[in-house]
């Protein structure tokens, strides 16, 4: 827990968000700022800013956990087609507590970025 991080704060319940999906390492919640009409944002409950931070075992787990809720999202969201992106980095990450976003609907854009 880092009392200055957003993502922390909403974990932490003292910020709210539209929690979609929780379990004891991972909290799924709604971007507020959307990209495209279906927007999520898949992050481990522990502080780590990014995975250049971890060592490979971490990585692993952490990889391993990420697949099962994306299997978890396109199937309770009904989704075919769907983007997995992560910004990795103090020049990419606007939030320094690691995430997955997850963007899919018809208004996703198509670019590799
Ligand atoms: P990044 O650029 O770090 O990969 O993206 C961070 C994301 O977090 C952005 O898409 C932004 O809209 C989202 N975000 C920032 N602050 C909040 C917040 O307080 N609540 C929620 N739900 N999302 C946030
Ligand atoms: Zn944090």
């Amino acid at each position: 827990m880092n009392s200055n991080c957003v993502f922390c704060s909403i974990i932490n319940r003292d910020i709210p968000a539209q929690i979609i999906y929780e379990d004891e390492d991972f909290l799924v919640f709604d971007d507020i700022n959307p990209s495209s009409k279906i927007h999520k944002l898949i992050v481990p409950k522990k502080h780590i800013k990014n995975l250049s931070e971890i060592g490979i075992e971490e990585n692993k787990y952490l990889w391993n956990k990420y697949i099962d809720i994306i299997n978890i999202l396109k199937t309770s969201l009904k989704v075919l087609n769907f983007k997995i992106v992560i910004n990795n980095g103090d020049k990419l990450q606007l939030v320094k507590h690691l995430h997955f976003h997850f963007l899919s609907g018809d208004d996703v854009n198509d670019k590799l970025n």
